[in-house]
């Protein structure tokens, strides 16, 4: 067998049901410019990417294979390849979002195409209800996947014999229709700039899962403490592969064995599967509501108010400060600011979930739509859009002692901190060099009640 295997969300070597086909193989990734030409010369993620990729090519260097590196738009380079070379499949693991499945529907009809699972623990089709529907509702979901998890689930791939197809791996090759040139490989030559890159955004996941390994037996307690740091990180890694699913899955085992409850942890993997179980049944869920009818209140001077983190409100702007300085945010905050958001300033939710899929590192299609459709409360969650959260509440219980905030607001960095979660301070005691709060946490929330029920009243 000739095959090309296609690297997309799984930038590793370790773990690769890519790399336990046997025969004559030629590893290659895209830099596709269907996506690339929407993004600023200055998105992080590619500069991550690309440091991945020459780890990876590495990686497979010492197996006495390459990577090959194109850019441009994956028809385009497949048409190239299959009039260079003969080959009798195309190797790739999932990707649920409608472009991606567009894409590898358009190269399917090049070449045969084997799809291999990688992505996610379950396929989209494994983890149904008994008639055969998918889950709507995430506890029944999360119920049948303890019911049907086995150690098959968490089974590492093993590398096979392979030989390395030859190829020139040593440029980029940039293709455009017919027209065939050669980059050299850096990140400049495909019109990007690197970025500084946070601590967890250069850690290996190993050294992640180290750092991460006395926070497991706690993170149901500290997960929604935002200067905790009680997380994680992977998400990203997560996102391209740079961990495998089944070898995080393994090391929770071992943890489990050592006596930690895991159990919270997992269940937060089961949410990433059912968010892609959810997309992959229902792709219109990307721009269209899942129940109720509604869409919010187009609103520019609110949208470019919460974009550039001046809402006034301390909590609100702080995530948005940490997601344009670093591409980071916590996911309670996530929750308050896409609440916020969808109710309090009652702007559309498609356009909160570009915004985070524009800056967010682990910027995931799935994830990111579906918890945006959760926060607005559009029918994804049996709680109905009435559930609106109170960011003062939420910044008094979350970051009692304001740290988070004053970390990425340095406007209020010497203000006492009770004033960070008091709505009548805020208003009442101006900030010098800081916004005042754009809308009352009262009545934009009655004005949103008001609103979803009118709104729901016409169907
Ligand atoms: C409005 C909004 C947008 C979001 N957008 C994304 C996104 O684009 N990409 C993304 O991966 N996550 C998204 N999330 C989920 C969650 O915020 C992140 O997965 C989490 O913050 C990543 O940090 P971590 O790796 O330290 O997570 P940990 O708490 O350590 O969790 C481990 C892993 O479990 C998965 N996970 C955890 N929580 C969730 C969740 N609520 N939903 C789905 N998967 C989860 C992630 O893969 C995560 O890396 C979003 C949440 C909200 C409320």
């Amino acid at each position: 067998m000739r095959r090309i295997l296609w690297f997309r969300r799984d930038l590793r070597v370790e773990d690769n049901p890519l790399l336990s086909l046997e025969g004559e193989v030629l590893p290659i990734f895209i830099f596709d410019t269907n996506i690339l030409e929407k993004l600023s010369a200055n998105d992080r993620r590619i500069g991550f990417i690309f440091n991945a990729l020459i780890r990876l090519k590495t990686a497979l260097q010492e197996r006495g294979l390459d990577l090959a590196i194109f850019y441009g738009k994956p028809i385009d380079v497949f048409t190239l390849l299959l009039k260079q070379e003969s080959f009798h499949e195309v190797c790739a693991s999932g990707d649920y979002d409608s472009y991606a499945r567009k894409r590898d529907r358009d190269v399917s009809l090049l070449l045969p195409f084997n799809y291999l699972n990688d992505t996610y623990i379950f396929k989209p089709d494994e983890l149904l209800k008994n008639n055969g529907t998918p889950y709507l509702v995430f506890t029944p979901f999360y119920n049948r996947a303890k019911t049907l998890f086995r150690p098959e689930h968490m089974a590492e791939s093993l590398p096979a014999k392979q030989t390395r197809i030859d190829f020139d791996c040593s440029v980029i090759h940039s293709i455009d229709r017919n027209k065939h040139t050669i980059l050299p490989i850096t990140l400049e030559a495909i019109g990007f700039f690197p970025q500084p890159l946070s601590e967890h955004q250069t850690l290996s996941p190993e050294e992640k899962l180290a750092r991460f390994e006395d926070k497991l037996e706690n993170y149901q307690r500290d997960r929604d403490f935002m200067a905790l740091n009680a997380t994680s990180w992977l998400g990203i890694d997560l996102r391209f592969g740079t961990i495998s699913i089944r070898a995080l899955l393994r090391w929770l085992m071992v943890q489990k064995q050592k006596g930690v409850d895991s159990e919270p942890f997992f269940r937060q993997l089961i949410f990433r599967e059912f968010y892609a179980m959810l997309l992959y049944h229902f792709p219109h869920l990307e721009w269209k509501n899942f129940r109720y009818p509604f869409r919010g209140i187009e609103n520019h001077e609110f949208y470019e108010a919460f974009c550039t983190g001046n809402t006034g409100i301390p909590i609100i702007d702080a995530g948005i400060r940490q997601l344009l300085e670093s591409g980071e945010m916590h996911n309670r905050v996530r929750m308050i600011c896409a609440s916020f958001f969808t109710k309090n300033l009652l702007l559309p939710w498609q356009w909160g979930e570009r915004f985070f899929a524009e800056h967010l590192m682990d910027y995931d299609a799935a994830s990111n739509i579906l918890s945006w459709q959760w926060c607005a409360g559009t029918g994804i969650d049996p709680q109905p859009y009435f559930r609106i959260f109170n960011p003062y509440i939420q910044s008094a219980k979350f970051d009692k002692n304001g740290l988070y905030t004053k970390t990425y607001l340095p406007e209020v960095r010497d203000i006492p901190t009770k004033f960070l979660s008091d709505e009548k301070s805020l208003i009442n005691y101006p900030i010098q060099g800081y916004s005042h709060p754009i809308v009352n946490h009262k009545s934009s929330s009655t004005r949103a009640l008001d609103y979803f029920k009118s709104e729901l009243s016409k169907c």
